[in-house]
């Protein structure tokens, strides 16, 4: 019968944006509903990348480009790798798309055959589980809690390997844990990962936004890692871009080529405009960002940590906190009973009108997501409100 293809039936519809969708509807009808599900900085984009992006649209800067990105930004974003966190890449080892979502497709895409498996630790980002499927692939989920910082251990990842393993997934600093791998859990890793024959990649998109913590790279612990490595990273966290959609992928010169060969029969290149603002972002110094979710981070764990029956582990990165809320599970809220993180989300929601992630989706059935990329007087307001509800269960 006529219909839309396997693939995409199999596709999950995305849980972030159940709520989403709920909010955004309660906040039209005038509901004062404060947001804490929102993946992006609440900052503005810099001027200087403001200031590129239209003198690109001015000087008609406006058309196809070389599909793997402009020499002159893959050449700043190498220099950028090379001086944050010496890695040697060349313009060559760089593929510019649209978006760092989409660079993760196309890596998906491009390493995996019907039946690999991805090993894929949890709590994971909503979108690898679905793209792996969508390559054909098949996730292996290593679970992970607050006993590890909800890291990995080398133990894990070996048990985890079977002849099928193609990727390793990592992703530090982590959405939805803010969990960042240091220099030695990441040299444990890599000696597992060096005795057998997988890609990595790894996604660093958040790698920016580490407080008081060192931001290293898998990538960094020899030539033969390196190899294997695709580097993912983009533009939208660290420079509030979500919108520009630019994102790339640092790796092995021959398999860039292959990826790049495959965007050119998809999308070709990102958006000309947003590379020439991409450009001009390379330029900016944060140093507002970072220190403000710090403070934001620290008051979230600090009010948290006085609530009954809430938990929260210290994130050393990204802007989330991922609390643990398993200790209301067969108490009730006012007659409602909580019985999962899905229904903590919905009360919270419905009675506290306050809109977070559940942790289900994240494959963290314990907990729940809190983006603190909101001012200080919308976290306030949230802790008070979450704090009434706490107080109320029983
Ligand atoms: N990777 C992680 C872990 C993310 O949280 C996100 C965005 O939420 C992305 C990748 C995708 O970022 P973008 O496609 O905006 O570059």
């Amino acid at each position: 019968a006529i219909g839309l293809s396997d693939r995409v039936k199999s596709i999950a519809p995305s849980p972030t944006l159940s709520i989403d969708a709920k909010t955004k509807q309660m906040i039209a009808e005038g509901i004062d509903v404060i947001n804490l599900s929102v993946g992006e900085p609440d900052f503005g984009t810099p001027e200087v990348a403001c200031a590129a992006g239209k003198a690109a649209i001015d000087e008609q800067f406006t058309k196809y480009t070389a599909v793997p990105g402009i020499v002159e930004l893959r050449k700043k974003i190498a220099a950028q790798l090379k001086e944050r966190l010496n890695l040697d890449y060349t313009a060559d080892d760089i593929l510019v798309s649209s978006g760092a979502k989409h660079s993760l497709y196309n890596a998906f895409m491009a390493l995996c055959n019907k039946g690999d498996e991805v090993i894929l630790p949890a709590p994971y980002w909503v979108s690898y589980p679905e793209m792996i499927r969508l390559a054909e692939a098949t996730p292996v989920v290593i679970e992970t809690d607050e006993s590890t910082g909800f890291k990995i251990t080398p133990e894990q990842l070996e048990q985890a390997i079977t002849p099928k393993t193609k990727v390793l997934l990592l992703n530090s600093p982590s959405n939805p844990t803010g969990a960042v791998y240091t220099k030695e859990e990441l040299a444990a890793l890599a000696d597992v990962i060096s005795k057998h024959e997988f890609y990595v990649i790894s996604d660093e998109i958040y790698d920016q936004l580490v407080y008081g913590v060192e931001q290293v790279s898998i990538a960094t612990f020899g030539e033969e890692i390196k190899k294997r490595t695709l580097l993912i990273n983009g533009f939208s966290k660290a420079y509030s871009m979500t919108g520009w959609r630019v994102g790339y992928m640092a790796g092995e010169r021959a398999l860039i080529k292959a990826m790049t060969s495959f965007q050119s029969h998809t999308t070709a290149n990102p958006s000309s405009i947003s590379q020439k603002a991409a450009v001009g972002a390379l330029d900016h110094k944060d140093e507002l960002m970072v220190p403000e979710f710090r403070w934001r981070r620290d008051y979230v764990l600090d009010r948290i940590a006085k609530m009954p029956m809430l938990s929260c582990d210290t994130p050393s990165g990204a802007f989330y906190v991922f609390p643990n809320c398993s200790a209301c599970y067969g108490k009730s809220f006012q007659g409602h009973p909580i019985n999962s993180c899905d229904d903590f989300a919905s009360l919270l929601l419905e009675h506290a009108k306050i809109a977070l992630v559940p942790g289900s989706g994240f494959g963290a059935p314990n907990n729940f997501r809190i983006s603190y990329a909101t001012s200080r007087d919308n976290l306030k307001k949230a802790m008070d409100r979450l704090e009434a509800f706490m107080l109320s269960v029983q």
